[in-house]
């Protein structure tokens, strides 16, 4: 089968894909049809923090497969119990509800902050503040929080209540927390808006203001969260507890799942049948997320770190960068001379390296158990692009 034509004629083009057809994956490295191997600095997009196919977590996956396949969330099983409770142990947060995706978790966060809200206040007080730049998710909902105006289009009607201020600008959003706000929405780091880190004197002051107001702080953590940035959740390097945080991407290392993790404030908005999901929590699934914050451990956090420090040192002031942005393994490049991320990113398919952009950025999100060996050699690739 023609693959690549197929793929054009049956599935729906919403996707600009790379003309790479990848057969299979081991670790940091996949193959396309020919055998061509590639170092993937990508991970499926800061799914697989383990690297593709890992021993554990494909083994873990594979024994609950054969035990307990699916059951939906009218019983009780145990995967999903041990992965709420090792949650909530290693995050500090209070109860859990497991989604599929980024955009759901995200969705499941504005109806936890609107009932919160609604419960203590009655109606009128529904609107979420999310910053300028930001990216949420691709449904109805999540694009009209996305506070990117390129988003806002085709599907109106979307829906009411966002609202959009300047990040990094405290002054801003003091003034957009009038009587209908409900909830502030963050990226530590803007993942999808070019890898941008906010600075951690706004981040305080934005939890003191929402602690003033009594307005919820929700943490997208989609990206930044299970070990990306050197620490578990990103907020732990920023210093404050959300009242919410959303994950997605890392936490399945590489099978689909959202969850939204609520704390101490909104421990018990959410009631019977207030929120749903047939595939939620599912145990395979969750077998697999198990696996990953098994393996996350304190020695392993220290080294993520340490390898971000290592391609930090690397990257900087080196021939063709501008500057380097993000935080532990979420690493932005700016390329120099105006360069366009995206053909740097092609060239380095060429010569066997995988990476994103992110706006005028090139992105790396490499599975968390590279080596250092491994991504030096291929920032070694990047750098010899970067210099042409
Ligand atoms: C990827 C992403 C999402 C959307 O996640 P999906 O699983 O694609 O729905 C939401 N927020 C952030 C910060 C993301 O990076």
């Amino acid at each position: 089968m023609d693959i690549k034509n197929t793929d054009r004629q049956y599935v729906m083009n919403t996707y600009n894909r790379f003309d790479l057809l990848i057969e299979r994956g081991e670790g940091c490295y996949c193959y396309d049809e020919k055998g061509n191997r590639y170092t993937d600095l990508t991970s499926g997009i800061g799914v697989n923090c383990l690297g593709y196919c890992d021993c554990g977590w494909a083994d873990a996956v594979a024994k609950q497969a054969r035990t307990l396949s699916h059951t939906s969330n009218l019983f009780y099983t145990e995967p999903c119990v041990k992965l709420a409770k090792t949650l909530c142990k290693r995050t500090g947060a209070k109860k859990v509800f497991f989604s599929n995706s980024g955009a759901e978790a995200n969705e499941g966060a504005i109806k936890v902050a609107r009932k919160y809200s609604f419960d203590k206040y009655g109606e009128g007080r529904n609107v979420v503040v999310t910053l300028r730049n930001s990216f949420h998710g691709r449904t109805i909902t999540t694009l009209a929080a996305t506070g990117q105006d390129v988003f806002h289009n085709y599907f109106f009607p979307f829906t009411e209540g966002f609202r959009y201020v300047e990040s990094g600008n405290i002054d801003a959003l003091r003034d957009a927390l009038d009587g209908s706000v409900c909830a502030v929405m963050i990226e530590f780091i803007q993942g999808e808006g070019g890898v941008i880190a906010q600075d951690k004197d706004y981040i305080k002051a934005v939890r003191a203001l929402c602690d003033e107001k009594d307005v919820l702080l929700i943490a997208d953590e989609v990206q930044t969260g299970i070990g990306r940035t050197g620490t578990l959740l990103a907020s732990e390097n920023y210093g404050i507890k959300p009242d919410v945080t959303t994950l997605a991407k890392g936490l399945g290392g590489g099978l689909p799942i959202g969850a939204v993790a609520v704390y101490e404030k909104a421990e018990n908005v959410m009631g019977f049948s207030s929120h749903g999901s047939t595939f939620g929590g599912n145990p395979i699934v969750c077998a697999g997320a198990l696996e990953v914050l098994s393996r996350i451990d304190e020695e392993f956090l220290k080294e993520v770190v340490a390898k971000g420090d290592f391609a930090r040192r690397k990257l900087e002031g080196a021939k063709g960068v501008e500057s380097v942005s993000g935080l532990g393994l979420m690493i932005g490049i700016k390329p120099a001379d105006g360069r366009k991320s995206a053909d740097i990113v092609k060239k380095g398919i060429e010569r066997g390296v995988l990476m994103l952009t992110a706006k005028d950025k090139i992105r790396l999100l490499p599975p968390l158990t590279i080596t250092e060996k491994q991504l030096g050699d291929a920032l070694d690739i990047l750098l010899d692009i970067l210099a042409e």
